[in-house]
């Protein structure tokens, strides 16, 4: 009874080995002192879990809009991104009409297109890990998709797609959205665009700064555009642990994070350097939390296990891009057991 388009989906690939240092879902780490622990409890066991939450979560909204600078009216809130690409997927456009996306990429575009009975309208990516603008044009112009998805930075090569490339495409008519997710560790944005044009969203989320538990995703475009979406989230979305916990966060230890992206930031160029060093892999630079290798002595997967071996646990992308691999960016100790791990496997060859 189950429909054909979902007995043919492959599931959405999650890392679940235990490993002793895991490296494999570009989460932030955050430190959080004992008082600041003891605060959130204290916040939490006030809740009235009885209840329904906000089903707008008003506070929330507010706590957001603050920190990213728009206004509640432009923002839709949703459990995780993931629930917001569901939402744009079922919004954007007839189901008749594809889903277009350059890959390799993040699942969930194909995931929630093919969902949906949508043609996944895919096409590769450069050999610098850009978009092939010709071959996206031709492509849009034969199958004409009115939605379009970009991770930007895109997940998992790290790097960011030229602007003007995806200007173009939007230019054939394409609603476009900008998957920022890792916009903290890029610094760039299509925010502007998604604020005053009425066929381009941004999409951020808590997940990458350190609330990945969480699940709040954020959803950033025009009043015109947020109202329409709105219709369609599902109420009480954001649960109410969630909400309070998020508000804490960002309204009075948002410094923490803060510290914690920087701190990111310089860790992802030591880590990059070092692994300029080494021979056996190739690395490919990063806007994000995480960093792109190939293995060039062994397969991907031979590589990860060995990895594994090892107690470290990364994420395989040989599946999707023959023998490379993505590394999130964690702690300056566990980064220090990756390398050495990574060192260790390539010189015992
Ligand atoms: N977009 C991109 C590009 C991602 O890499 C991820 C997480 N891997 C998401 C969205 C989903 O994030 P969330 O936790 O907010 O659902």
């Amino acid at each position: 009874m189950i429909s054909k388009r979902i007995r043919t989906l492959a599931p959405y690939k999650t890392e679940t080995t235990g490993a002793r240092v895991r490296l494999s879902s570009n989460e932030l780490s955050l430190k959080l002192p004992e008082e600041v622990k003891r605060l959130i409890g204290e916040a939490a066991s006030k809740i009235p879990f009885n209840r329904y939450p906000d089903p707008e979560a008003r506070e929330l909204k507010e706590a957001i809009a603050y920190r990213f600078g728009v206004n509640p009216e432009n923002i839709v809130l949703g459990n995780g991104s993931d629930e917001l690409i569901y939402y744009l997927s079922i919004a954007v456009g007839e189901y008749e009409k594809g889903v277009f996306y350059p890959v390799p990429t993040f699942s969930m575009y194909g995931i929630s297109a093919q969902v949906l009975g949508r043609e996944k309208i895919e096409v590769s990516l450069n050999d610098e890990f850009d978009i092939d603008l010709q071959k996206s044009l031709e492509l849009i112009r034969d199958k004409k998709p009115v939605l379009a998805y970009f991770a930007y930075p895109n997940n998992p090569t790290g790097n960011c797609f030229n602007e003007d490339k995806m200007r173009t495409i939007r230019d054939e008519g394409v609603f476009t959205v900008v998957d920022e997710a890792y916009y903290h560790y890029s610094g760039k944005t299509f925010l502007k665009e998604a604020l005053e044009r009425e066929d381009t969203v941004v999409l951020r989320t808590l997940s990458k700064i350190g609330m990945a538990g969480l699940r709040v995703g954020i959803l950033i475009g025009k009043e015109e555009v947020v109202r329409e979406i709105n219709k369609i989230r599902l109420p009480f979305n954001i649960t109410y642990p969630s909400q309070v916990i998020a508000v804490l966060m960002l309204r009075d230890f948002y410094h923490i994070i803060e510290e914690a992206i920087q701190r990111m930031l310089s860790e992802r160029q030591r880590v990059y350097e070092e692994m300029l060093k080494l021979e056996g892999i190739r690395v490919y630079p990063s806007e994000a939390n995480f960093i792109f290798f190939k293995s060039l002595y062994f397969s991907g997967d031979e590589l990860y296990r060995r990895l594994l071996q090892k107690g470290v646990l990364v994420r395989n992308f040989s599946y999707m891009v023959a023998n490379c691999l993505r590394v999130s960016i964690g702690e300056r100790e566990e980064n220090d057991a990756f390398l050495q791990a990574l060192h260790e496997v390539l010189t015992t060859y």
